[in-house]
């Protein structure tokens, strides 16, 4: 089957995801404090990615577990992001937080849960904001095509769709990187594609690997988690990158998105 040329979705002025260049989205899972996500920061940034992410919103699995600062961590996100020279990409999990939220970021992440709230993918379709559309981890690829036509209907067509792994029998892995959507889905419909491979590995041991697998997979950007001190993070630390692991992956990337036309 032909594959659909790829949607260009312009991040403020200088960035294009969609593109010859593969863009890098990086930071910590959550935003916990001034310190730990600028020095997150600030090293993706010396190491070339130009995103930065990082959750002020969370849903947690486990009732009680710290699930975000809320607007202190847009806060805190943008100032950096500003010092650092970088965009902002975060999550919104509640169609009230919408306007609050679209005042700080530059993408707005739908994530794996809310991929068919339907009432929040609406809403966002009616802004003009990039939306960042996580595949939930128990769609169907035809699922989540579905769900960016919720948004797109509205009006809005600034969508990124993201593979984050699915659920599956294996449990050695946080989840199962379904690869074969990248490719599929270009073939499906016009909308870029990133991939999580912390999400869908929950191990940073793999993390390079299926960085690597994923760009020559045609991947149009990753969204990886690095945290300075992960022993200490307050979410998902088990799966983060440090900087150093994250700049040398950043150098090996280099040679792979060359491989198959890309730039990095
Ligand atoms: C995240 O990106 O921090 C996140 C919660 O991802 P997902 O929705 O894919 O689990
Ligand atoms: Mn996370």
């Amino acid at each position: 089957m032909k594959t659909h040329k790829t949607r260009l979705i312009k991040i403020g002025k200088d960035i294009v995801i969609g593109g010859k260049e593969v863009q890098i989205m990086a930071g910590p899972c959550t935003v916990e404090n001034y310190k730990y996500t600028k020095r997150s920061a600030h090293a993706c940034k010396q190491a070339g990615a130009k995103i930065l992410r990082g959750g002020a919103y969370k849903l947690r699995t486990i009732p009680g577990t710290f699930n975000g600062l809320g607007e202190k961590g847009l806060k805190i996100l943008r100032k950096i992001a500003d010092e650092e020279k970088m965009a902002v990409v975060t999550e919104v999990i509640d169609v009230r937080d919408i306007d609050l939220v679209s005042k700080y970021a530059n993408i707005l992440q739908v994530g794996e849960r809310n991929m068919q709230n339907t009432v929040l993918l609406e809403a966002l379709g009616k802004t003009k904001i990039p939306i960042l559309l996580k595949r939930g981890q128990s769609a169907q690829i035809s699922e989540l095509l579905y769900a960016a036509e919720y948004i797109a209907r509205k009006g809005n067509k600034n969508i990124i769709l993201c593979e984050r792994g699915i659920r599956t029998f294996e449990k050695d892995t946080r989840a199962t990187l379904a690869l074969a959507s990248v490719p599929l889905i270009k073939e499906m419909c016009d909308y870029p594609v990133i991939v999580d491979p912390s999400h869908s590995t929950g191990k940073p041991s793999l993390i390079a690997a299926m960085s690597k697998a994923a760009i020559a997979a045609g991947a149009d950007g990753l969204i990886i988690e690095v945290h300075p001190e992960p022993k200490k993070a307050l979410c998902d630390g088990f799966q983060a990158l440090v900087p150093g692991e994250f700049a040398k992956l950043m150098r090996e990337l280099k040679p792979v998105a060359k491989a198959v036309g890309r730039k990095l």
